[in-house]
């Protein structure tokens, strides 16, 4: 029965990439990749034939009712982002949404994603947490900010290397100086690290080291 399959991948490490996904990603008829040239490494290296087209931010809305239009015409798609798993900070939520609205077969493997492993190894609770993504970079970025220093939980944030030194240093207006964090850099990767401080030692360490790679910030709950 054609499908449409959610299929993590590796956030930097390949060996993080599942059987499952592999095998999924062989038998489908089509891959909806973010960037084609990107995925195509992946797939070159696993020996995927399957033909990809692009999916991403700025054709998803365009093109949600053509890919459930096929799916439903019988062929079986898998959906894959740059890394990690699709939807999550990533494309993958119109057509996924598309597809529940009419009652399509949706399968989502689990897999690699880059705010569970840094979850868990912050030391934070992780019984409860709130997943924020990406802050606004202008309007609302604030307001978020405030929302976050209110929540009775963990939360976790991505940044860029680009913004990271800037984010802690507003967050301490939030949450204060003294506030307990954690940053987990290039998870998976060969530079791989994690650390533990106040958001004053964080940022100072930044400030020191230039930030490099991809991050997720973990919050301590106010
Ligand atoms: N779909 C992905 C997932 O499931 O995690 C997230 C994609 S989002 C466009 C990319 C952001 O995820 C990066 O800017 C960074 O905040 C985080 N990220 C991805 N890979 C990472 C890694 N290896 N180490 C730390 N953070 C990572």
């Amino acid at each position: 029965m054609s499908r449409l399959i959610l299929v993590p991948t590796p956030i930097g490490n390949l060996q993080d990439m599942t059987f499952r996904a592999v095998e999924a990603l062989k038998m489908a008829d089509l891959i909806l990749a973010e960037d084609t040239r990107t995925s195509g490494k992946l797939l070159k290296h696993f020996e995927i034939e399957t033909p990809s087209t692009s999916f991403h931010a700025h054709n998803e809305h365009q093109k949600v009712v053509h890919f459930a239009n096929e799916i439903e015409g019988g062929v079986t798609i898998a959906l894959i982002s740059d890394a990690g798993t699709p939807g999550i900070s990533d494309p993958g939520f119109l057509l996924v949404r598309e597809c529940v609205n009419r009652k399509i077969k949706i399968e989502a493997l689990p897999g690699p994603t880059a705010f569970v492993p840094a979850l868990v190894v912050s030391g934070l609770p992780c019984d409860k947490f709130y997943f924020e993504g990406f802050l606004p970079h202008k309007k609302g970025r604030h307001s978020r900010m405030d929302f976050l220093s209110r929540l009775p939980c963990t939360s976790v944030l991505y940044e860029s290397p680009h913004r990271i030194v800037k984010t802690l240093n507003q967050l301490q207006e939030y949450f204060g100086t003294d506030h307990e964090a954690c940053v987990a850099r290039e998870l998976t990767k060969l530079h791989e690290e994690v650390m533990n401080g106040t958001l004053a030692e964080l940022k100072a360490h930044f400030e020191l080291n230039p930030p490099k790679g991809e991050f997720v910030l973990v919050l301590a709950a106010r």
